[in-house]
């Protein structure tokens, strides 16, 4: 609702604004909803950063996603892959959204010299994530079919795809600090390790795991002990999105939370606050 955001800034006047709001989902959803993908995220986000140009918000971070790369860009994937290919179509419609975003930072930058920064982070995960059994990402899901197996002492769980794509992890809390580390920078720097036409930063680990490998530790952070399947009429999606990293690091950001432990305070916030089944 492009007047009530127009009007909520004009009334708060905020100095900072962090643009993490957003329609997201994961593989299946993407699938199934282009269109809300495409529209909300269009409109979430050309509101946000137009009402934060005309209100004068001086920080603005803007957070995309690693799917905005080309299906398959050489990995690990540089800044500077993004538009040097077709996009992975199950979530084109979200990933095209998250490119004009970027661009439309850059554009206001270019035309009136505001300074809007860009975050493209890994596939996120940690407390308060989605548990929806068909809209949430593969950790969030998994988590929670393991730990309903055991309830029901259902002896085996599937997982879908095939298990051999890879996927790299940060826990929310690691993002969170990065994005304060970011925004903080002088524009210099921040202009140094970016550039007009590349005006992003890929936020990650770089390092990826396989779904299968993932799998089984989630397993056993959860205590599930029977057998695991796989589902391969269920989409595989892109088969590996690592970022490469070099450039926040040399900002002087670095994850620290490993992706073991991240499983285990995930699964023990999801314990804490799983709502009773009827
Ligand atoms: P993506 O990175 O956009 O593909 O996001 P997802 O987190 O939805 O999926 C990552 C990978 O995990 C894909 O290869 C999925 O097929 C696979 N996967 C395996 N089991 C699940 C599950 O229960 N939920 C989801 N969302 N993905 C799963």
């Amino acid at each position: 609702n492009q007047a009530a955001v127009r009007s909520f800034m004009a009334s708060e006047r905020p100095d900072t604004l962090i643009i993490a709001a957003a329609r997201v989902g994961g593989i299946l959803a993407n699938a199934r909803f282009p269109a809300d993908f495409l529209y909300d995220n269009l409109m979430i986000e050309t509101n946000l950063i137009d009402a934060a140009f005309r209100n004068g918000v001086g920080r603005l971070l803007f957070l995309g996603s690693s799917c905005i790369y080309p299906r398959l860009a050489a990995q690990p994937i540089v800044e500077s892959e993004l538009l040097n290919g077709p996009l992975e179509p199950t979530n084109e419609a979200y990933a095209i959204a998250k490119i004009a975003g970027i661009k439309l930072c850059a554009a206001y930058n270019r035309q009136h010299a505001t300074d809007f920064r860009s975050f493209m982070p890994t596939n996120l995960y940690g407390p308060g994530d989605n548990f929806d059994p068909d809209g949430s990402h593969v950790i969030p899901g998994l988590m929670r079919r393991f730990h309903e197996a055991m309830e029901d002492g259902v002896g085996q769980v599937t997982v879908w795809g095939t298990g051999t794509p890879k996927r790299e992890f940060l826990h929310v809390d690691d993002m969170a600090r990065a994005a304060l580390h970011v925004l903080t920078l002088d524009k210099a720097d921040y202009d140094a390790a970016t550039s007009p036409t590349q005006s992003h930063l890929n936020v990650g680990t770089g390092i990826d795991i396989e779904i299968r490998a993932l799998a089984a530790m989630i397993a056993e952070v959860t205590g599930f002990k029977g057998r695991i399947l796989f589902d391969s009429s269920k989409p595989d999606g892109t088969p590996r999105k690592c970022l490469n990293t070099r450039a926040i690091k040399r900002l002087g950001w670095a994850p620290e939370i490993t992706l073991r432990d991240g499983l285990h305070s995930t699964y023990k916030w999801f314990r804490a606050n799983s709502l009773v089944r009827c």
